[in-house]
């Protein structure tokens, strides 16, 4: 398997064939994101895609059961070029059980619920997706370039078709001026949306981004460790989910928390305020310790 520069992926994907179909991302806007800043956008050629696939030995075919479509928001293919994809891995690979990919609102807002139904059907199960923040303000501050309402509404499409949605938003986004705003709009979007899975990161300054300018120069004063644990607190205070595995147990986070909801949110609640009313009775993650 080739790739073109860092690949990443989810954490849950730790163990799936990553099989990269696009470079970058579509977007590259938000100002916090150092991940493809030294990489422009491109689609990979389908024949090195079929290559890499094919060349993998038969006995590595033969036990890949996830597969993890790289690079950023592998969804903006066409739906021609994504089928072409999944027909593909499952020619070749026997034992697939399921297929996953990054994406943001545009990629969902261009296909309607027929064509992601299609791309369910051949085998698209789970898609990862940003949210950032349930703020408008917070999201154009930050350059996302989208809004809240139109993540709701992409991800309203995947859900309708039957796609599962892991969502990610990230404390401190807002600085602290906003920082309250930010964390209870973001448990209402994350309500709105009511994905399976729900992930909640903590802001790290990536070198060479406009957000670590920003906040070097004080433009942005971002929460302290207890500033970020009081805005999980409200997120997680405002969801009202179906049925959904929480975690914030991301390196980044300063205190792993996690579980089902909504059967677990008193207990995550009870929780952090046992931190917030005595901080000094738990060991936070170091900030040397943090990580993307
Ligand atoms: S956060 Fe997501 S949408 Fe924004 S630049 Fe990074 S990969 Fe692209």
């Amino acid at each position: 398997m080739r790739y073109h520069g860092a690949v990443i992926r989810p954490p849950s994907e730790a163990s799936s064939l990553i099989v990269q179909v696009t470079y970058g991302c579509s977007n590259n806007t938000c100002d916090f994101c150092g991940t493809y800043l030294h990489k422009p956008f491109g689609v990979r050629p389908f024949e090195e895609v079929v290559d890499d696939v094919i060349g993998l030995p038969s006995g590595v075919r033969a036990r890949v059961r996830r597969v993890f479509l790289a690079d950023g928001d592998a969804l903006v293919l066409s739906s021609r070029k994504m089928h072409d994809i999944l027909d593909l891995l499952h020619r070749a690979l026997p034992s697939l059980e399921r297929v996953s990919s990054y994406a943001n609102a545009r990629n969902l807002l261009a296909k309607s619920v027929e064509e992601l139904t299609g791309l369910r059907q051949n085998g698209l199960d789970l898609l990862y997706l940003g949210l950032e923040s349930g703020d408008d303000q917070t999201l154009a501050g930050v350059h996302k370039g989208m809004t809240v309402a139109e993540q709701i509404e992409g991800c309203r499409r995947a859900s309708a078709a039957g796609i599962e949605l892991s969502v990610t938003a990230i404390l401190g986004l807002a600085g602290i001026t906003r920082s309250r705003e930010h964390a209870k709009a973001t448990g209402r979007a994350l309500s709105a949306i009511d994905p399976a899975y729900i992930g909640i990161l903590t802001l790290m300054l990536t070198p060479g981004t406009a957000m670590e300018r920003r906040v070097t120069s004080r433009e942005l004063v971002l929460p302290d460790s207890i500033g970020m644990l009081r805005e999980l607190r409200e997120i997680v205070a405002g969801l009202e989910v179906t049925d959904c595995l929480f975690r914030s147990n991301h390196a980044s986070n300063y205190l792993p928390v996690g579980g089902r909801l909504p059967h677990d949110k008193h207990a995550m609640l009870a929780a952090l305020d046992k931190v917030l009313l005595a901080p000094e009775s738990v060991q936070l993650r170091p900030e040397s310790w943090r990580l993307l």
